[in-house]
């Protein structure tokens, strides 16, 4: 996801950031390029041309022309144009009310609405500990409703019990009796996708939101369907009143261009991301995290809390003071590996760690796996503590000595010295951007 746009952008942004200073025509041919960029991702024409033309009228501003650092200037407003184009904050779901509160979930068929009505009730019993029924309101499709009581027994989710011929807003009235007489706290309606958008289906649609008032109206779209996707939101958003939508196969290879182009155009916030077919791959959208990923910053925050989870709060803190201070040397480089293995392998976490994806291609072997980790511990480990504290001392005679004492070759070693290079380049981009702190805060 977003791979080839960040790339792109990437590209234009070495470049501005490469010059001492900066003119208006370069500002806005950079620009020209950044929306050639947008449009390839799928970005919607008018949404594109408006980020654009807001940036342009920012950068050209004399207060960045004259600062000290122009290009890493436009960076930061080409930044903070993207977050605010994803929705500036995360948005989370209206539910406190008196239960039960309603969820509603609409979308075409095949958008991953059930899966994500079974992800959410998980999130919601497991994370808000609320006592949560769903109910399928889909009598077009054969076994939707039967598809969504299995999901509800692998859950531990309750559904509403199948009666046979019962109509949508029939169905819709008996959930809301059950939910209210059984005292739960949330109720989640699966309702009847279409192939494409018709009349008959946002009348039920409508019906069903009569009858049931959600709280929450949650547009699910495939993100994979790029500008598709992008006009079903607009032909929902102007006939259901929507609260936000969910962006399902956000683990695909989509271009971009729906969930950069989604809150332009419906107005309403992206709230969750689908990012696969597990039911707890479900993550809430954070537009900061997002764009920090996009401009190849890497998902630091990302990165932080899910090592967080597994490292000791003193090698986190430690790692931090490192980032901040633009510091990282082999030590660094070894305990991040060891991380990795205990995380599972790079796969997951490839994208967060800047300079990872460069760091990655520098590696002959495309498939990073387990023993390729583990050699690198091994030469690291055939390093004198000098040589790993200053990796540049690592001459040819000592390249040998590291490739002899670990089993490996001369090649491997270039390669690791190679990738701590991309990773300590990537390190003092964070320090010149704020460091980490500074960066988080313009991550969000
Ligand atoms: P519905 O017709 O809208 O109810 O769609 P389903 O919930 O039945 O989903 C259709 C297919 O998409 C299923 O095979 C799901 O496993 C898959 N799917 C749903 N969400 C995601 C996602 O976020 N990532 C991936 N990779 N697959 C998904």
């Amino acid at each position: 996801m977003f791979d080839s746009l960040s790339d792109r952008l990437g590209g234009v942004f070495d470049r501005l950031r490469g010059r001492g200073a900066l003119t208006e025509a370069d500002v806005r041919g950079a620009m020209r390029e950044v929306r050639v960029a947008l449009l390839e991702a799928d970005v919607a024409l008018p949404v594109a041309r408006e980020f654009v033309d807001k940036v342009t009228e920012q950068a050209v501003g004399q207060n960045v022309l004259r600062s000290v650092t122009p290009g890493q200037q436009v960076v930061k407003i080409v930044n903070d144009a993207l977050v605010e184009m994803l929705g500036s904050d995360n948005v989370g779901l209206d539910i406190d009310v008196t239960p039960p509160a309603v969820i509603m979930l609409v979308g075409l068929q095949g958008s991953g609405k059930t899966t994500t009505t079974a992800k959410l009730a998980k999130l919601l019993k497991g994370r808000e500990r609320k006592k949560v029924m769903m109910a399928s309101l889909d009598v077009n499709r054969p076994a939707a409703q039967e598809q969504l009581a299995v999901l509800g027994t692998q859950t531990e989710v309750a559904t509403l019990p199948i009666v046979a011929g019962q109509q949508p807003v029939d169905i819709a009235r008996r959930a809301l009796q059950a939910a209210k007489l059984q005292g739960f706290d949330v109720l989640m309606l699966d309702t009847a996708g279409r192939l494409h958008v018709d009349q008959a289906l946002m009348d039920e649609m409508k019906a069903v939101a009569d009858i049931a008032t959600p709280n929450e109206i949650l547009l699910v779209v495939d993100a994979l369907t790029g500008q598709d996707a992008v006009n079903v939101a607009k032909n929902f958003s102007e006939q259901v009143p929507l609260t936000g939508v969910i962006l399902t196969r956000m683990d695909g290879d989509a271009r971009g261009g729906a969930a950069l182009s989604m809150r332009a155009v419906t107005g309403k916030p992206i709230k969750f991301a689908g990012m696969g077919e597990k039911l707890d791959a479900i993550e809430p959208f954070h537009p900061g995290r997002v764009a920090g990923r996009i401009l190849g910053m890497g998902d630091v925050v990302s990165l932080v809390e899910k090592a967080a989870q597994s490292i000791e709060a003193e090698d986190a803190e430690r790692m931090a003071a490192k980032l901040a201070k633009g510091q990282f040397d082999m030590n660094d480089l070894r305990a991040q590996l060891a991380q990795m293995r205990r995380m599972g392998g790079l796969g997951a976490l490839a994208g967060m760690i800047p300079g990872m994806k460069k760091a990655q291609a520098a590696m002959a072997s495309g498939a990073v796996d387990e023993k390729i980790l583990l050699r690198m511990d091994a030469m690291i480990g055939s390093m004198t503590p000098k040589e790993r504290a200053k990796p540049e001392l690592i001459n040819a005679k000592r390249k040998i000595r590291v490739a002899k004492g670990s089993g490996t070759t001369v090649q491997d070693v270039n390669k690791l010295l190679k990738m701590h290079l991309e990773m300590s380049t990537a390190m003092k981009r964070i320090k010149k951007m704020g460091g980490l702190k500074g960066m988080m805060a313009m991550l969000g």
